[in-house]
């Protein structure tokens, strides 16, 4: 039935650069052939243990395929009079905090929207924890909490019983329902509001109670539309916390807003949208074992400012300017900590010893200014 495992490659490589020049094609039965550029093909609709599989064809790609939890490929989403998302690909690994942002009808919004298995007639491939999700959406909605920008909540329904209706919803078992109601209501500040109707909460009350609901059933992905709309100063703080946390507990988070400030105290990561296409994916802080840039700065000149850097290992690429040097610092904070201590006692005049950040907000302009509608 299946072509042997060389040729197979060969034959689902070609199937793959077909399915990428036919982006436009809406053929349904290529976006299956390809998941992963030339490495990651769909093979078998069922594994052995019954659930939806993908199978790899290199093995070298299985390790990275692992982290990958959300793949995009090629992503086209039209609206009757309008096309939304215009060939978006790209990839976010598990464990990671990815801030979605863009001007107003950047796609934001559709975009979660088919991750979330919740628009399936896009063409493209998305695939969440190596399912597809136009193949199987009810098997990525147990993994996903999704809050949605307009909320979708029951008004009569009191806060327990919205809460109690989800749980139910994704199958946790009644003898673990109500310590999971707690755990999620507290973590949001509204453990006591659990007997009170929904309709008779505030825009903020009523948003808290849709993300507990959202993280629920401990999603591996938690999409995030909007969430500090509505909330009061303290509110966002604390959700910060919470979405710091849930990224440390290893949950893999989405979040899009407006207000870049308050992604840069949580996100790893920053995806740009505009007009249906990406702008711009990348870190906004550096990975674990990745040079960071550095700037140590005196409050006199001193000529021994280099050869005092360049005697640590740890250090490449010295920039001095004036009273000031930049460089890149492989080491951990504790090294970092090591070489502060290390010029001090070398008698430089220390006065400001930090890790260079670009904001979010300056990545985001001059990606904007830079790229054309
Ligand atoms: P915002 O920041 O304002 O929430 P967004 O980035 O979330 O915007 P989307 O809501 O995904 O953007 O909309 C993307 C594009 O699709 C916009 O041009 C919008 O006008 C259009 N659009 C969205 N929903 C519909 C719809 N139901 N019918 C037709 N066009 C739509």
């Amino acid at each position: 039935m299946f072509p042997k495992p060389k040729r197979a490659v060969r034959w689902l490589k070609s199937a793959a650069v077909a399915h990428n020049s036919e982006t436009l094609g809406y053929k349904n039965s290529d976006r299956k052939t390809a998941s992963y550029p030339g490495a990651v093909f769909r093979y078998d609709e069922r594994c052995a243990s019954g659930g939806p599989a993908v199978w790899y064809g290199r093995a070298k790609y299985r390790a990275k395929a692992r982290r990958l939890l959300i793949l995009v490929r090629n992503l086209i989403f039209d609206y009757p009079t309008k096309r939304a998302l215009r060939g978006l690909s790209f990839e976010i690994k598990a464990g990671t905090i990815t801030g979605l942002v863009g001007p107003n009808g950047a796609g934001k919004t559709t975009l979660m929207r088919c991750i979330a298995g919740l628009d399936l007639l896009y063409t493209g491939t998305i695939t969440i924890d190596r399912i597809d999700v136009a193949d199987a959406p009810r098997d990525v909605h147990r993994r996903i909490g999704f809050l949605q920008d307009d909320l979708g909540i029951y008004e009569q329904l009191t806060v327990r019983q919205s809460l109690l209706y989800q749980a139910a919803a994704h199958g946790i078992p009644a003898r673990d329902q109500q310590r999971r109601i707690q755990d999620a209501t507290e973590r949001l500040g509204i453990a006591d509001r659990l007997n009170e109707k929904v309709g008779g909460l505030s825009r903020g009350l009523r948003q808290r109670m849709a993300i507990a609901r959202a993280m629920l059933h401990r999603p591996k992905v938690l999409l995030l539309d909007e969430p500090a709309s509505g909330l009061d100063p303290d509110a966002r703080t604390q959700l910060s916390e919470l979405l710091r946390t849930l990224g440390a507990e290893g949950m893999t988070l989405v979040v899009s807003s407006h207000i870049l400030a308050e992604l840069e105290d949580y996100t790893t990561h920053m995806l740009i949208l505009r007009n249906g296409r990406v702008v711009e994916h990348c870190a906004t802080r550096a990975p674990v074992g990745r040079a960071r840039r550095l700037r140590v700065t005196l409050s006199q000149p001193a000529p021994g400012l280099r050869q005092a850097l360049t005697a640590d290992p740890q250090v490449q690429g010295v920039d001095l300017e004036g009273i000031s040097a930049r460089f890149d610092f492989t080491g951990d904070s504790h090294s970092q900590a090591q070489l502060l201590r290390t010029l001090v006692q070398s008698g430089l005049q220390v006065s400001a010893f930090h890790e260079e950040q670009r904001s979010m907000q300056s990545v985001y302009s001059e990606k904007m200014r830079g790229h054309k509608r």
